[in-house]
């Protein structure tokens, strides 16, 4: 085992100021912030041409490809305040029957914890412990509660996290699990937001709800970091991105006109894809009446729980993002996921998360639509392992002791 200088090494930190993502007003770093005065979410900024002198593309591929290589794009100011618990660059699975020629699977399974939720967790709680909080709530669906806990309980951070009561058993017993006191709430994540919000503004605790503190996006910003380097910095022609709060695509889209500002990629841009489920499609409904902000989406459902977000206070930055891509938001119906997840299983081998089984849905259709072409490069994120959700059952069982016709399990070849 050999020491991570990503993580170890002190690195010249870049981070100018804050900026309000509605209305550009400045905030200072190196202070703790939640949302902005204009009750939006705050975007970190970098000294990006400071940055470009000081450290090559070239510098980056002899480090080790974890999410800490990017340390200098990212708000961490000492090493001493990363908790590390294995964040990799997660790897492009081709998925060629299921999906076809050119689509690969961005499988962020294969992270802490078992989700992306790690990249942001990591980052934000890094950022909470320079910043001196002591203890954290936050509402979830599930996955952002287990990295919460792993990250926080590991930095000696106190945490509180509040669940919709549909949430998988898995994910609550995990939240527990990692040291974290959990509440199962009759109501969705906003309804539990709601409950964190009123806790922090009594001063019980710090609000780590999505985008509303500065730090999560930038953690979540490391896939489009990585993407750009896994593909040689040219980037894919189409992602397809399973959209609830929308952390993982704004991220993206920043790293991209981050990387750009660096001159380490060119201006084109990969058409993003805001996929929901159509029992739960807020993003989708206001991008097809062309509208600035998404309303609140009443009685959601639907089996892909990491996307059941009625409500995003990132709303206008996710269709910003989409339609200046050229993109669109997708809605697919649950049937259409499970689907996609028994064929990927099935048929290449991955076993997806509902989440993931989405963006496939949604790639078959946007084919079938001539929104994309056979054989272009396309992305689809997997955010999740499969294994955190509950599977279809599988009752097969056989008495040893009884006589056993093994033409049952199998037939003998001819
Ligand atoms: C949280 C989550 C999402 C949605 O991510 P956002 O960036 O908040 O939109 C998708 N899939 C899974 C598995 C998740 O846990």
């Amino acid at each position: 085992m050999t020491i991570n200088q990503n993580v170890t090494a002190e690195r010249p930190n870049f981070v100018s100021h804050l900026e309000c993502s509605l209305t550009g007003e400045r905030y200072e770093a190196g202070q703790l912030h939640g949302l902005s005065r204009a009750g939006r979410p705050l975007l970190v900024r970098y000294d990006l041409e400071a940055l470009a002198r000081t450290l090559k593309r070239e510098e980056l591929s002899s480090r080790q490809t974890d999410l800490w290589r990017w340390r200098e794009l990212l708000p961490v100011r000492h090493a001493e305040n990363i908790i590390a618990l294995g964040e990799i660059e997660t790897p492009l699975i081709p998925i060629p029957v299921s999906g076809g020629a050119g689509v690969l699977v961005k499988d962020e399974g294969r992270l802490p914890t078992g989700s992306f939720k790690a990249r942001g967790l990591a980052l934000a709680v890094a950022m909470a412990r320079e910043l001196g909080v002591k203890r954290i709530a936050m509402p979830t669906n599930g996955n952002a509660g287990g990295a919460l806990a792993a990250y926080a309980s590991r930095a000696g951070i106190e945490t509180i996290v509040l669940c919709p009561e549909e949430t998988p058993e898995v994910n609550v017993r995990e939240i527990a699990a990692q040291g974290a006191r959990v509440w199962r709430v009759n109501g969705q994540i906003d309804d539990c937001g709601a409950i964190v919000g009123r806790g922090a503004a009594e001063g019980r605790w710090f609000d780590f709800s999505t985008l509303k503190e500065p730090y999560r996006i930038e953690g979540k910003k490391t896939m489009g970091l990585e993407l750009a380097a896994q593909f040689g910095w040219q980037l894919p022609d189409a992602i397809f991105y399973p959209t609830g709060g929308g952390t993982g695509l704004i991220g993206m889209w920043k790293a991209f006109d981050e990387l750009e500002a660096l001159g380490w990629i060119g201006s084109a841009r990969p058409r993003m894809y805001a996929v929901q489920a159509s029992g739960c499609a807020p993003i989708v409904r206001a991008f097809e009446a062309g509208e600035e902000h998404a309303e609140r989406w009443e009685n959601a459902a639907t089996v892909a729980a990491g996307i059941r977000v009625p409500r995003a206070v990132g709303d206008f930055l996710i269709l910003r993002a989409v339609r200046a891509s050229g993109g669109r938001a997708l809605a697919v119906d649950d049937d259409a996921i499970l689907n996609a997840v028994d064929d990927t299983a099935r048929q290449d081998g991955l076993l997806l998360c509902p989440e993931g089984g989405a963006t496939l849905a949604a790639y078959r259709k946007a084919v079938t639509d001539g929104l994309v072409e056979r054989g272009e490069r396309v992305v689809l994120f997997n955010c999740a392992t499969g294994l955190k959700y509950p599977l279809p059952p599988a009752e097969g069982r056989l008495d040893r002791h009884s006589a056993l016709d093994l033409d049952v399990l199998a037939p003998l070849r001819a």
